[in-house]
């Protein structure tokens, strides 16, 4: 039997037949993924094949190919990681120029790690009914900033419910992953969206202080009309661990773009001769901000430091 992973408390994984009926399931021991070096072989969003026994628990016995996954480290210190989502259409990043202000820096991390992992990434701007005229000012930069490099932006409220209604549609029939540093609106944003989530998301936290594994637990809520959103209490970004120095210049799609005219093909875009980067960053093709998130990422790995996308 085939189904959906929606749920997974670390011990059970609650799967969707493609029947619609819901069984608590186990994974068949010793089971391992190539390549990933995981805590949990299964996570929400799989597609899995399930073996019921009498008692009516499954076993799943096979996943099907991910198109993406994404993964925190399971401590700071350790290489394990732990999957926590995984088929992701959509990461709706919820951002804040103001109350509190979201750094171009945690932005532009976000968005490299996400072009690493292939998944899409669509920023929303919240809070724009707090905004003075000078943050307005600065919000519209940062928009037409990304919407130039391909992002897509929404401006919105999550309080008056501006400018929310293309953000509804856009969750139809998607498997999506609200995140965000804390404070910028995703409960509020979550309510308003999928109504009827927030005592869900109430209820999980809940489980949490049962000690339940916090580093896998995680739900997908659905969408009235079709779609899913990803709940996982906890969990603001995403590890960027596994990227290599030279790759990281690849995840920002406007250095990507110049740096095929680098005369070295290895260039690091920070003193090499004939870099063609650091000339579109000197002619303003590229923003300084982007220019300097990466270095940041840069240095990063240059101390192996770890961080999840801040
Ligand atoms: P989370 O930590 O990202 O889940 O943020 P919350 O949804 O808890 O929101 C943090 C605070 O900001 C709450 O007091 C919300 O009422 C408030 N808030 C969220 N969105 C908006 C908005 O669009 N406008 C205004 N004025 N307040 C908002
Ligand atoms: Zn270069």
């Amino acid at each position: 039997m085939h189904g959906l992973v929606i749920k997974n408390t670390g011990f059970w994984y609650t799967v969707l037949t493609d029947e619609k009926q819901t069984v608590e399931s186990k994974v068949k021991g010793n089971f391992r993924l190539k390549g990933i070096r995981s805590t949990n072989p299964v996570a929400v969003g799989d597609g899995v094949d399930i073996v019921i026994n009498d008692e009516g628990q499954g076993l799943i016995t096979a996943i099907d190919d991910r198109k993406n996954y994404i993964i925190r480290r399971a401590t700071n210190l350790s290489k394990q990681s732990s999957i926590i989502a995984c088929n992701l259409d959509q990461v709706l990043l919820v951002v804040t120029v103001a109350h509190p202000e979201t750094s171009t820096t945690f932005i532009d991390r976000f968005l490299a790690s996400a072009e690493a992992y292939s998944v899409p990434v669509t920023l929303i701007f919240n809070k724009t009914d707090l905004l003075n005229e000078d943050e307005r000012h600065y919000q519209q930069m940062a928009v037409d900033l990304y919407r130039t490099i391909g992002y897509t932006c929404h401006e919105v409220s999550a309080h008056t419910g501006e400018g929310t209604e293309p953000l509804k549609v856009s969750l139809k029939d998607k498997v999506t992953l609200l995140s965000g540093n804390s404070g910028v609106g995703k409960s509020t944003l979550l309510n308003l969206l999928v109504p009827g989530a927030e005592a869900r998301v109430a209820d999980i936290s809940d489980a949490h202080d049962t000690g339940m594994h916090t580093t896998t637990f995680s739900e997908m809520v659905p969408v009235e009309g079709g779609g899913w959103l990803v709940d996982t209490p906890g969990i603001k970004g995403f590890g960027t661990f596994d990227m290599e120095p030279e790759e990281i210049g690849s995840y920002f799609k406007e250095i990507f773009k110049f740096s095929k005219d680098c005369r070295f093909s290895n260039c690091t875009h920070t003193h090499e001769p004939g870099c063609a980067v650091r000339k579109a960053v000197e002619e303003h093709y590229i923003a300084e901000s982007r220019y300097n998130s990466y270095l940041s990422m840069l240095q990063d790995k240059d101390e192996n430091k770890y961080r999840e996308a801040y």
